[in-house]
C-alpha cells in the first residue's frame, strides 16, 4: 500500500509529568577541544566557521542548547497566533529533534512537517499546537484544565504523543505501521511517560478496551469520522480530526463535541480550516 506523503497534525496541559530535561541537548561535545596549536593561522576564521558548522551537525544535529532553540520556536508560534500557554509549555518541553532522523534534526524547530519514513510525516508544530488547543476547548477539558483520557490515532514517530502525554491523564496512541510503532516506542522510552500506552493496530477501530476518551485526535484523514471514535468519545469529550472536504476539495479539520444536556447525549460537528494530513488507511502493515 502506498500513502501520498503529505502531512499530519495535533494539540495541550503541563507540569504533572515533568520531562527529564536533563536528557535534552547533549551534543555540546568537545568539538574544538583538540584543535592543534599553530603559530601561523591565516585561516583561523575559516576553521572556526567549520567548527561552528560541525557543532550544529554534531550527533543529535543540535550542538546548540536545544531548550533555547525550542523556546524560540514557541515564541514564533505564539506570535503566529497560538495562545494556549499549556500547549506552548508542552511544546517547549518535548525535544522534537530526538524524534526525527539525525540528518533532519537541524530543521526540527522550524515550523515544518518532516519525513519520518514509510511515506509518513511528523506534523508541523503549529498544527500540533492548533489541534491540541482545540481539544482544550472541549467541555470536560475546559472544566478540568487537562485533556483527561486521550486517544491519538496515528502515533507516527511519537512526537505528538509526547506533547499530548504532558497534557493528559492518560494517553492511548495507535499506529498501523509496525516499524513506526516500534520507532515511537524507542523514541518515547527515554522520556519516561508512564501514562502512555502504544497500540499497534487499526486506529479506525479506536481502542474499545480503554474507552471512553475525553479527547480524541487523529493525525491522518479519511472520508469520514469512523463510528467507533464517536462511540468511544465520553460525554463532555471532544474529537479533532482531519477529514476529506465535501466535493473532493482537499481536507478540513473537523471537531465533534459530545454534549450532555439534561441527561441526553448530542454530537455537534463543526468544520474548520483546510489542512493536509496523510491518509487514514485501514488494516495494519
Ligand atoms: N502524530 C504523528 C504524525 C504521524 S503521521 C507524529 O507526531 O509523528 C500519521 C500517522 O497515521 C502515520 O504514521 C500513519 O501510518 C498513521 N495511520 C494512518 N492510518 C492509520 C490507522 N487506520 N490507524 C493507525 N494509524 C494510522
Amino acid at each position: 500500500m502506498s500513502n501520498s506523503g503529505s502531512d499530519g497534525k495535533p494539540v495541550v496541559r503541563a507540569s504533572r509529568f515533568p520531562l527529564p530535561l536533563g536528557k535534552v541537548g547533549g551534543a555540546n561535545a568537545s568539538v574544538g577541544g583538540g584543535v592543534a596549536r599553530e603559530v601561523l593561522m591565516p585561516q583561523r576564521h575559516l576553521r572556526e566557521a567549520a567548527l561552528d558548522a560541525a557543532r550544529q551537525l554534531a550527533p543529535s544535529g543540535l550542538g546548540l542548547d536545544s531548550a533555547k532553540v525550542r523556546q524560540r520556536m514557541v515564541l514564533r508560534l505564539r506570535r503566529d497566533g497560538l495562545h494556549d500557554e499549556r500547549v506552548l509549555e508542552a511544546l517547549s518541553r518535548v525535544p522534537r529533534h530526538e524524534f526525527v532522523d539525525s540528518a533532519l534534526a537541524i530543521q526540527a524547530y522550524e515550523d515544518t512537517s518532516l519525513p519520518i519514513g514509510h511515506e509518513q510525516t511528523i506534523s508541523k508544530p503549529s498544527v500540533v499546537g492548533r489541534m491540541i488547543a482545540m481539544l482544550f476547548g472541549g467541555q470536560s477539558a475546559s472544566q478540568r484544565g487537562h485533556l483527561g483520557r486521550t486517544l491519538e490515532i496515528g502515533t507516527g514517530c511519537g512526537y505528538q504523543a509526547a506533547v499530548l502525554a504532558l497534557l493528559s491523564q492518560s494517553l492511548v496512541s495507535i499506529e498501523r505501521l509496525k516499524p513506526l510503532h516500534d520507532k515511537a516506542r524507542s523514541n518515547l522510552a527515554p522520556l519516561h511517560l508512564p501514562q502512555v500506552r502504544l497500540i499497534y493496530g487499526d486506529g479506525r477501530l479506536g481502542a474499545p478496551g480503554a474507552a471512553p476518551f475525553d479527547s480524541i485526535v487523529a493525525a491522518a484523514g479519511g472520508d469520514d469520522i469512523p463510528g467507533a471514535w464517536l462511540e468511544q468519545l465520553a460525554p463532555g469529550g471532544r474529537l479533532i480530526a482531519p477529514m476529506a472536504a465535501p466535493g473532493g476539495r482537499g481536507q478540513v479539520l473537523v471537531r465533534v463535541d459530545h454534549l450532555l444536556e439534561n441527561g441526553r447525549s448530542r454530537f455537534v460537528r463543526t468544520e474548520h480550516e483546510a489542512v493536509l494530513f496523510v491518509p487514514l488507511k485501514s488494516g495494519v502493515m
